[in-house]
């Protein structure tokens, strides 16, 4: 089969004939279609330093996918040839204390799927059958392609009750994007984007959000005053992963506010601790997904009205990769697809 390789410890990836995976009593084997690229993709590509400490070539490479189970191991009975299916991106240990209670999220011993184990940029994937969500009918293949990073937004944005709640979303990526439609469908009454892209602040405006703000012109301060909010942001959702955003958050909230931080620092962060205590702010970090009550609370939001599918703004064959990469890269893109049908 084709898939997308990790060859050496330096920038870039190959496409290369591989074998398919091999799938254990207690796998499925999972015919790609679609997959997403995802920052972690991109960080693997550029081999910086995150993904210096945390690959070892050779791997195939990504996480984000859809496709069609095409055989499963001895010990599989629920899942079948033909589902339509998407893979949990984090593989848990089973047993451990908080695997044991069901906090299968909580797990501190998860490996990732096109990090710590083959991934899904390829024709097949084997993934463990405790890992496959089969999609409902009627869920677009698009959509289903980005269960994973939508997964991220639905995790956070439903970290705490938003309904008539304002809520301050920083940083306009896709799953910042997300987010927004979700705390909007969820029945948030102003939902503040932040940004310094410009693209990303248009996308965010198709998204329905009540302003999204360029923080290098505009201060939340004002954002608040035009708004008429007395209080402060009762909901805070940090997805940019910028130092400066979540200081910025943590001023701007009211008091008793809560925030969920999603988006990972490249560099350590200082907050101010004493407005944290004096403005009894709750502060939560959030990683991957809630193994599977967020993927249930997806599905049933896209059946009641939500729509991400403005997020996906480009779709690329994966022969084309070095172009998509390219593409998601530089800024200009929502959530980038790779066609993985007619690779070869
Ligand atoms: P992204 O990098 O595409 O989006 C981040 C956005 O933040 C960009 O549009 C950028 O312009 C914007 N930004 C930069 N500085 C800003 C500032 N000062 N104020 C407001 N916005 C600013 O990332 P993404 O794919 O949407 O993911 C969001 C974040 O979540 C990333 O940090 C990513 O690493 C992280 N993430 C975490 C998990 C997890 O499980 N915790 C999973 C996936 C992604
Ligand atoms: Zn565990």
């Amino acid at each position: 089969m084709k898939a997308l390789v990790k060859t050496q410890r330096a920038p870039g990836l190959s496409l290369l004939d591989v074998p398919i995976p091999e799938i254990g009593i207690n796998d499925v084997l999972v015919r790609v279609h679609t997959a997403g690229i995802c920052g972690t993709d991109l960080h693997i590509h550029q081999w910086d330093a995150w993904a210096q400490r945390s690959i070892t070539p050779e791997l195939v490479i990504g996480h984000e996918f859809v496709g069609e189970i095409v055989a499963v191991g001895s010990n599989v009975n629920d899942f079948s040839p033909g589902d339509i299916v998407s893979g949990e991106g984090h593989v848990v240990c089973g047993r451990c204390r908080n695997c044991m209670a069901g906090r299968r999220h909580l797990c501190a011993h998860t490996e990732g799927i096109g990090v710590n184990r083959p991934g899904a940029f390829a024709e097949y994937v084997a993934v463990p059958m405790a890992n496959i969500w089969v999609h409902a009918p009627g869920i677009s293949r698009d959509v289903a392609a980005v269960f994973d990073p939508f997964g991220n937004a639905v995790h956070t944005a439903l970290a705490f009750p938003v309904l008539g709640e304002d809520v301050l979303i920083t940083g306009a990526g896709p799953i910042g994007l997300m987010a927004a439609a979700v705390v909007r469908h969820a029945g948030a009454r102003h939902v503040v984007v932040t940004d310094v892209n410009p693209h990303r602040l248009e996308l965010a405006e198709h998204m329905g959000v009540t302003r999204a703000v360029d923080v290098r012109t505009t201060a939340l301060a004002d954002v608040q005053r035009d708004l008429d909010m007395a209080e402060g942001f009762d909901v805070g959702l940090e997805m940019s992963g910028n130092p400066a955003a979540l200081t910025d958050m943590v001023t701007n909230m009211a008091h008793g506010g809560k925030i969920a931080v999603l988006g990972i620092p490249t560099e350590r962060v200082e907050i101010d601790l004493t407005t944290v205590i004096f403005n009894m702010l709750t502060v939560r970090g959030i990683y991957g997904r809630e193994m599977y009550e967020t993927w249930y609370a997806m599905t049933v939001m896209l059946q009641s009205g939500l729509d991400i599918s403005p997020v996906i703004t480009h779709r690329f064959a994966a022969d084309d990769f070095e172009n998509a990469f390219a593409t998601a890269a530089d800024g200009k893109s929502g959530k980038v697809l790779l066609d993985w049908t007619a690779v070869g």
